[in-house]
């Protein structure tokens, strides 16, 4: 435990030094366009429906691009950054938490309705929105409301109230309404209730104590929900991610499931098209009952994480029939609890170690689980640097949210140049500007994946079919049809090239339409005989 609060502490104290140790670097240059432009000759037209299938781009402010030197990023440098997201293919943002907060992370919110002053002022948002939206790009918040901040006003005043309480006196709403907000208790009900301060009262914090659990079954929350939630719609949010929705009621999913369902449909009484992502990290059969709840997407903690079903398959160890198997029996699972359902499929975000560490720096495999991804139904959620390779360790949750690696020039501010707190981690492939000039970089491998989705709306919407005929250990091929147009996706997930010959299947008079190699080889179709290099994809139509 002491080891602990010790490791805690100089983590601490780096991120401190790396604020003190950069404030004498010039100030920022300017926006920085997108340079180098690598243009493919075998690229077909865009086909982007403006629908809520996107692909998403999830960000960590504090850490992705500084505008004004301080070394902590901000809303302004996300602006500055917008060409590279939309660049990148990307027509959705999920930002983490940018209310105020006492936290780095934010997670542990004082005011639901303003923006952090690290990160800069509502009018910033506005514009970061606006911009946003006139790139055709959607803005996603995180929405944390399992819990507040012990610093927030209705905590405060909560606790300030029953202190002031005579012996044996009951709490009464009238006179604060705020004991209601929480779930105090004489009785410390669970591990994870905390004393209030000089009083017999506890309260549940289900993360921390600094982390008061609020009561989601109080009309007076909901309320204040409801407020909230209007507030950043009016303000042009198209969707939130919810946080932590396990912890929210301890009766247990189907409470839980009654909230999400009750924020849903108020968010969409405002705006018919809201979009909402949960964060259920559950296993499979809880992650489809979170399906019952009728809101759009749960993301799939069974396809992502290091042990997922993606990385599985990205390393080979899976034969690409078994991962179409698992696509088929995701849908069929979501869709019977929830028929308008998408699938939220990620590798990894903010709280795990990323995508470079799971493959241990293997290029082919990083490449690999991320077209696996790519060819999945739904919406893709890539954490920002995962598109470079960039590099973490799963200690401590700051190592796995350092700052995005732009360049190994140093412009102004960290988060333009090297990291310089991130504990002797370094990334093993290059910054974003020199992999925007390789046409072969893991960013431009993910470029051109997502470029796919956008040129073929059936990969993120089309029903899914196996062509067993065509599937073997080393290699496989399904359809997807959406809208009466099929296409093909055969996969070769192995090390060494495959023959395929589709002259006596279902899809022999389809040609190549587009594919993802590692390094830019040629796929080709001859004779009916269609060749996968290595660790390949290709779709055909
Ligand atoms: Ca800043």
């Amino acid at each position: 435990m002491k080891k602990k609060i010790m490791s805690l502490l100089l983590v601490t104290a780096m991120f401190a030094t790396m604020l003190t140790g950069c404030e004498q670097k010039k100030q920022d240059e300017g926006s920085q366009v997108v340079e180098n432009v690598i243009e493919y000759d075998y690229y077909q037209d865009l086909n982007i429906i403006d629908d809520n299938y996107r692909n998403f781009y999830e960000i960590f402010v504090y850490s992705f691009y500084d505008s004004d030197g301080d070394c902590v990023g901000d809303l302004q440098g996300v602006i500055k950054k917008l060409d590279y997201v939309e660049y990148m293919g990307f027509n959705g943002i999920w930002f983490m938490p940018i209310m105020p907060s006492p936290t780095y992370h934010k997670y542990d919110v004082t005011d639901y309705c303003a923006i952090d002053e690290a990160y800069g002022t509502m009018e910033d948002f506005e514009q970061l929105v606006a911009e946003c939206h006139e790139r055709g790009i959607n803005v996603v918040i995180d929405f944390v409301i399992n819990h507040s901040s012990s610093k927030h006003p209705w905590f405060t005043q909560a606790c300030d109230y029953l202190r002031d309480l005579e012996d044996g006196q009951e709490p009464n709403v009238a006179e604060c309404p705020y004991v209601d907000y929480y779930h105090f208790s004489k009785e410390k009900e669970a591990s994870t209730f905390y004393q209030v301060s000089g009083t017999e009262w506890y309260y549940e914090g289900a993360f921390e104590s600094g982390m008061p659990d609020l009561n989601l079954q109080s009309d007076a929350v909901r309320k204040e929900i409801q407020e909230i939630a209007k507030f950043w719609i009016d303000k042009g949010v198209d969707g939130f991610r919810m946080d932590a929705v396990r912890y929210y009621d301890r009766a247990g999913v189907q409470a839980n499931n009654e909230v999400l369902n009750w924020i849903y449909s108020e968010c969409t009484k405002l705006n018919p098209d809201f979009y909402m992502v949960s964060e259920a990290w559950e296993p499979l059969g809880t992650i489809t009952q979170y399906y019952g709840s009728k809101t759009p997407s749960m993301f799939n903690f069974d396809a992502g994480q290091a042990t997922g079903m993606l990385f599985k398959a990205g390393k080979g160890y899976m034969p690409v029939g078994d991962y179409i198997d698992q696509l088929i029996a995701y849908d069929k699972r979501f869709s019977e609890q929830n028929p308008d359902y998408i699938d939220a499929p990620f590798l990894t975000n903010h709280d795990m170690g990323r995508v470079a560490e799971a493959c241990v720096n293997n290029e082919k495999n990083m490449k690999m689980s991320a077209g696996l991804m790519m060819m999945m139904n739904g919406n893709p959620f890539v954490y920002y640097g995962e598109e470079i390779g960039m590099n973490s360790t799963s200690d401590k949750d700051e190592n796995k949210r350092l700052p995005m690696y732009w360049s190994d020039i140093v412009r102004a501010g960290t988060t333009d140049g090297p990291p310089k707190c991130n504990l002797g981690i370094t990334s093993s492939f290059e910054a974003v500007d020199e992999q925007l000039k390789d046409g072969h970089s893991i960013l431009n491998y993910y470029r051109h994946a997502i470029r796919l989705r956008n040129e073929n709306p059936e990969i993120a919407r089309g029903e899914i079919k196996k062509i067993d005929a065509l599937c073997t250990d080393t290699y496989g091929v399904m359809t997807k049809t959406y809208e009466g147009s099929t296409i093909a996706i055969a996969i070769n997930n192995k090390d060494e090239e495959v023959q395929i010959n589709l002259s006596e299947s279902e899809i022999a008079e389809m040609g190549i339409r587009g594919y993802l190699t590692l390094q830019g080889e040629e796929i080709t179709l001859k004779d009916g005989v269609l060749t996968l290099p290595a660790k390949s994809i290709c779709i055909l139509k």
